[in-house]
């Protein structure tokens, strides 16, 4: 299995990452820090990874997009992932949170299924029931004319 986390890091530094996601940087390379409220760029990028001075905030390009995007690391790296368009395979295993939706959504699929089928089959019988009472109510006006009903025609109308 590909360690995604390690091969995102190879090959998006921090700094890759910060400018991708709208920081800029003096003419030293420094950065306003996003973690905290900075007037003078107080972040550093340095071996791929970033420092804030003044928060301490540090890290590399997964930690810097999981904590301003707010992703946790797994995702942090599917974004990365997808946003430098890296193309890195993803063997990972869905996590119980993931698969608990998943879980979820089949099974209303399966009761959106099953109530498609109970209207599919009852709503011709229903039709079926209408017409009979229809016809069979032809020519009623009257309780007389309806005790003239046999009892099959009379149980018709009662649909
Ligand atoms: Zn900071």
């Amino acid at each position: 299995m590909t360690d995604v986390f390690r091969a995102v890091r190879e090959r998006v530094s921090a700094k890759d990452a910060a400018r991708h996601y709208g920081l800029t940087f003096d003419r030293k390379g420094w950065a306003l820090c996003p973690f905290h409220p900075d007037k003078h760029p107080s972040m550093s990028f340095r071996a791929g990874r970033f420092r804030c001075w003044a928060c301490n905030a540090s890290g590399d390009s997964i930690d810097f997009t999981g904590r301003l995007l707010g992703l946790e690391p797994m995702a942090a790296v599917e974004r990365l992932n997808a946003d430098f368009a890296l193309a890195l395979p993803f063997h990972r295993q869905p996590t119980t949170a993931e698969v608990q939706a998943a879980k979820r959504r089949m099974e209303v699929a399966k009761v959106h299924k099953a109530f498609e089928e109970w209207q599919e089959a009852f709503i011709p019988k229903l039709c079926v029931a209408y017409r009979v009472a229809h016809i069979a109510l032809q020519g009623i006006d009257t309780p007389d004319d309806f005790d003239r009903l046999t009892e099959r025609e009379a149980l018709a109308t009662l649909l």
